[in-house]
C-alpha cells in the first residue's frame, strides 16, 4: 500500500527542519506517513505544477514556505479564516474529493510558542514588531487575538508597515514607522521578523527599546548559536530571549492536527530537537 506522502515545498529548502519534526510527531502518535522537502523552481507557475504532480502521486498535505506563502493562497479552494485575514497559506489540506483547503498556521504557533513554552502573557503588553513581510502579516492576527495594548510595526520600507497596518485596522489600530525612525520608548515584547536575520548584518537599532522585563523573539532560528537579533537584544541588556524554533514547532503541530486530527506533545519535540 502506498503511504500517504505530505511535504514542505519551498526555495531554497534544505535546510528545512519539518521533516524531521513531522518524523517525529509521527513517530510519536504512531501515524505512518512520509514527509519530504520538495525544492520548487523559482519559474512561473511551477509551485502549481509541482502542487498538482504531488497531489496526484498521494499528497494529502502539503507546507508551504519562502517565497511562496501568498502565490499559494491562490492554488486553494476554500480556505480558514485565518488564512483569509493573513492572505498567505503555509498548510494545505487535500481532502478526499480532490478540493484543497488553506491554512495559516503562523500565527497560532509563534502565540503558542510565546504563551505556553515561553510563559509570556501578551494581554495589555507593548508589541514592537520588526519587519513586514508576509511572516508579519501571518502573525499580527493570533496576537491581536491576545489583546495586548499596542503594536508597533517598524520596516526598512515604510509604505508596507503602513498597508500592513490599515489592513488590520477593524481589529486594531496598528502604530507603525520606518526603521529608521524608530525610537524610545522600550517595549514588552519585541519580535524581529526581518529576514536579515542568519546574514550576520543585523540594522542599526536605536537604544532604550529594552526594559528590564523586555522579551525578545526572533521568528528565525539557529540551533547552533544566538541569531544576530538575539545578539543584539542580550547587549542591549535583555535577560529573556528566544529564537523561532518553538513556533516552528508549534504551526508544524497544527498542521498536523489539520491533518491527522491529533495534537502532538510539542515540549517532547522541542527537547529532542534541541539536543
Ligand atoms: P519576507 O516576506 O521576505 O519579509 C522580509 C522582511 O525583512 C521585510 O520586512 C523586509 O523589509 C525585511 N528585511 C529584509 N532585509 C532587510 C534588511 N537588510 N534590513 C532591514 N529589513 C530587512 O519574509 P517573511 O516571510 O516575512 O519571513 C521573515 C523571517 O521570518 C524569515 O527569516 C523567515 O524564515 C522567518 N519565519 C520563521 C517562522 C518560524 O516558524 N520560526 C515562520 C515564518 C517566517 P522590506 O519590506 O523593507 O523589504
Amino acid at each position: 500500500m502506498n503511504m500517504n506522502r505530505y511535504a514542505v515545498f519551498g526555495n531554497p529548502i534544505a535546510h528545512s527542519q519539518s521533516p524531521l519534526i513531522h518524523q517525529l510527531f509521527a513517530e510519536q502518535t504512531h501515524i505512518s506517513l512520509t514527509y519530504e522537502a520538495i525544492l520548487v523552481p523559482l519559474t512561473l507557475n511551477e509551485l502549481s505544477k509541482t502542487l498538482d504532480q504531488f497531489q496526484k502521486e498521494n499528497g494529502k498535505g502539503a507546507n508551504i514556505t519562502l517565497p511562496f506563502k501568498q502565490e499559494a493562497y491562490f492554488l486553494v479552494n476554500t480556505l480558514s479564516d485565518r488564512a483569509i485575514c493573513a492572505k498567505a497559506i503555509n498548510t494545505i489540506r487535500f481532502n478526499l474529493n480532490g478540493s484543497r483547503y488553506g491554512d495559516n498556521t503562523d500565527g497560532i504557533g509563534l502565540v503558542r510558542d510565546l504563551t505556553l513554552h515561553q510563559k509570556q502573557n501578551l494581554h495589555n503588553k507593548t508589541i514592537l514588531i520588526l519587519g513586514a513581510g508576509g511572516a508579519v502579516s501571518g502573525i499580527l492576527a493570533a496576537l491581536i487575538a491576545e489583546k495586548p495594548a499596542k503594536i508597533l510595526i517598524a520596516n526598512r520600507t515604510a509604505t508596507k508597515a503602513k498597508i500592513l497596518a490599515n489592513r488590520f485596522i477593524d481589529l486594531m489600530p496598528i502604530e507603525y514607522c520606518a526603521l529608521e525612525n524608530l525610537k524610545k520608548p522600550s517595549f514588552d515584547l519585541i519580535i524581529n521578523a526581518m529576514s536579515v536575520g542568519l546574514s550576520g548584518t543585523m540594522p542599526v537599532l536605536p537604544n532604550g527599546l529594552i526594559h528590564a522585563k523586555t522579551f525578545c523573539y526572533d521568528l528565525v532560528y539557529d540551533l547552533s548559536s544566538l541569531t544576530p537579533f538575539l545578539v543584539w537584544a542580550k547587549n542591549q541588556g535583555a535577560h529573556s530571549y528566544c529564537d523561532g524554533l518553538g513556533m516552528l514547532v508549534e504551526q508544524a503541530a497544527e498542521a498536523f492536527y489539520l491533518w491527522h486530527h491529533i495534537r502532538p506533545n510539542t515540549t517532547k519535540i522541542l527537547k529532542i530537537i534541541k539536543t
